[in-house]
Formats: structure tokens, C-alpha cells, sequence
């Protein structure tokens, strides 16, 4: 009961990478770059484990972004001359690069990291890739001319890793569809559609995880105009229940989301985000356990997975490990308190 995970990402190491961005420079090349993103993968999983945390990830320590780090492995796209365009529905701006021609995977995306971390960890592992309305709204065009073809021809590339990543013992497959909170009309309109093409003969568990963005400035600006009640989930949420995803990953933690809201999402396994990683205060046990005291009026206790609600990459690596502990703790008293 109330098994633990995270969203995906966490901070890396400042002799990796540049620390406290989004977007940071590699501070290694070539073979050191290599071997660097691995070590770090390793501190990820123990920091991970110390934590309690029950279903660990790579910590996503070998991209350089949650989108870009799979792009960079197809082909058809350019990613020398980089456009600036307006992202989730112009929300902020990003210099993204170009898709020039059929798309295409160059190899395998996240094998190496994924069987390194099979390797150093006995727990359920999961690891993490964009889903396609997501990527979608984070590259530019000038091929396809049409934004869900390109969609579904991404979805097809998705599905080749995540068949190769379930041959490499992941146990978790999650998809990152923060564009479904912007886009919430054209999710039950091919959003879900194109999910399942990327999970298409998976037998492992999958997931999509739903967000309202990382905690930098673009997104706690957009928070605010949002009102009293965040109701996107609201649109989106039956169509999911309706889907062939197994679990959702929501936020809840300091969320204007009304709470009863999750009662949509029937029949699915939800991981709550019970840890904010929009403000560097560290969550409490007792915390925690008032974020999901509520949630449970709504959802039955053996379908709650608690998480984080959403990557910590950007956040400083200190205050990333004591909420990571927070997550354990706060986990340990709720099986007390609820069980
Ligand atoms: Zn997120």
C-alpha cells in the first residue's frame, strides 16, 4: 500500500551538468560525458533507494531535456538551426529545433542508461519519454504540415523504445503529456489515440503523467491566471479512465486542483504528486499525509501510488534529496495513519 515513485527527473550532479536549469549545458564531452551520465544514473537510483523510494528512475541524468533528449536520437529532424517558437499554447518561448524530413530512430534512445540502472537496482524500475502531443509542441515543422501526422509519426518511434526498453527489464513505461493540460480538447480527440499507439503491444505497466509544469517562473506566472479551481483535468480526465494506460500521474501538492476531481479517473492506478516541486520548502510527514487524507475520500487506498508532482531537474540537488526523503517518510506514515 502507497508505494512510492517519482515523476522522473531529478537535479544532476554540478560536475555533469550546469546546475539549477532547465536547459543546462553538459559540463563533460565524449567519453567522459558518457561515463559521467551513467555515474550519475547510479547516484540517482541510491538516493532514490535511501529514500524508501519503492519504483526508482534513471533520474533522466543521461538528457539534457525531458523532450530533447529523445529527439536528439531521430533522424529527420535539424537540430542546427534551432527556431524560436511559442510552447504550450505560447506560454513561454523556446529555441526548438526543426523536423526537415521523415522521421526516423537512429538506434536505441535510453538503452544504455536503462539496462546500467537494471543492472544497480533490484526495485521496479521506470523510465520516462515525452509523449507525442507534448513533443509536438516542442519542435517546428516544415515537413509533415500537418501537427497530428507528425504526432503519430512519433508515436511510431515511441513505441520501438518502449518495446526495447520493456526487453531491458523497465517495469514502468510513463509518458509525459504536460501539453494535455493546454490542449485539453484534442485529447480525447487523438491525444489518447496516439498514446496508445506508443504503448501498443507493451505487456509492462504505463503511464501518463500530467502536470502543470516544472517550478520555474513561465509556469508559477501561468498558475496564477489559472483562478480559484483548476479544472483542465476535468476535460481530459474520462477519456483517460477510458484508455489503455494504466496509471496516471497528477499533481496535488499545493494544486488547485479540486480533489474530487480523481474520482474520474476510474479504474486507473493514480500516482498523486504529494511533494511540490515548485518551492524549495521540504514537505513534513504530517504533510503528506494531509495531501492524501482527502484524495481518499475519492479514490480507494490500493490504487494511490505517491509521487512527486512533477521532475525535479531544475531544483537545487540538496533540497531534491530531502524531498525525496520527505516522500519516504511521509509514505511510511500514511501506511500507519491509512492502512
Ligand atoms: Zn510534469
Amino acid at each position: 500500500m502507497f508505494q512510492t515513485t517519482v515523476a522522473g527527473s531529478l537535479p544532476k550532479p554540478s560536475w555533469l551538468a550546469e546546475p539549477d536549469k532547465l536547459w543546462p549545458a553538459w559540463r563533460l564531452s565524449g567519453p567522459d560525458l558518457a561515463a559521467g551520465k551513467l555515474d550519475a544514473t547510479l547516484l540517482a537510483l541510491k538516493l532514490q533507494e535511501d529514500a524508501g523510494i519503492d519504483v526508482v528512475s534513471d533520474g533522466e541524468q543521461s538528457r539534457q531535456h525531458f523532450v530533447h533528449g529523445f529527439l536528439e536520437f531521430v533522424d529527420g529532424i535539424d537540430f542546427a538551426n534551432k527556431v524560436e517558437m511559442g510552447i504550450r499554447n505560447n506560454r513561454y518561448k523556446a529555441m526548438v529545433p526543426t523536423v526537415t524530413g521523415p522521421l526516423t530512430l537512429r538506434g536505441r534512445v535510453h538503452g544504455t542508461e536503462a539496462r546500467f540502472a537494471r543492472a544497480h537496482t533490484a526495485r521496479k524500475l521506470k523510465i520516462t519519454m515525452p509523449g507525442p502531443m507534448t513533443i509536438i509542441d516542442t519542435v517546428a515543422d516544415k515537413h509533415y504540415g500537418d501537427r497530428v501526422k507528425m504526432a503519430f509519426a512519433f508515436a511510431d518511434l515511441l513505441n520501438a523504445e518502449a518495446r526495447a526498453l520493456e526487453r531491458d527489464g523497465v517495469d514502468v513505461i510513463q509518458f509525459d503529456e504536460p501539453a494535455f493540460n493546454v490542449y485539453t480538447d484534442e485529447v480525447a480527440g487523438w491525444g489518447i489515440e496516439a498514446l496508445h499507439r506508443a504503448v501498443a503491444g507493451l505487456q509492462c505497466t504505463t503511464a501518463v503523467h500530467i502536470c502543470y509544469g516544472y517550478g520555474i517562473k513561465a509556469n508559477i506566472d501561468w498558475k496564477a491566471t489559472l483562478g480559484g479551481e483548476w479544472r483542465q483535468y476535468e476535460t481530459i480526465f474520462p477519456a483517460l479512465a477510458g484508455s489503455r494506460i494504466d496509471q496516471v500521474s497528477v499533481e496535488c501538492r499545493n494544486s488547485k486542483v479540486p480533489v474530487h476531481l480523481l474520482a474520474l479517473l476510474e479504474g486507473k492506478d493514480i500516482q498523486i504528486g504529494v511533494i511540490d516541486v515548485a518551492t524549495d520548502e521540504i514537505e513534513t510527514p504530517e504533510q503528506v499525509a494531509e495531501t492524501i487524507e482527502p484524495v481518499l475520500e475519492h479514490v480507494p487506498a490500493g490504487r494511490l501510488i505517491l509521487g512527486t508532482n512533477c521532475g525535479m531537474a531544475p531544483m537545487r540537488r540538496d533540497i531534491a534529496a530531502a524531498k525525496l526523503e520527505a516522500l519516504g517518510r511521509g509514505a511510511a506514515l500514511a501506511r500507519q495513519r491509512f492502512v
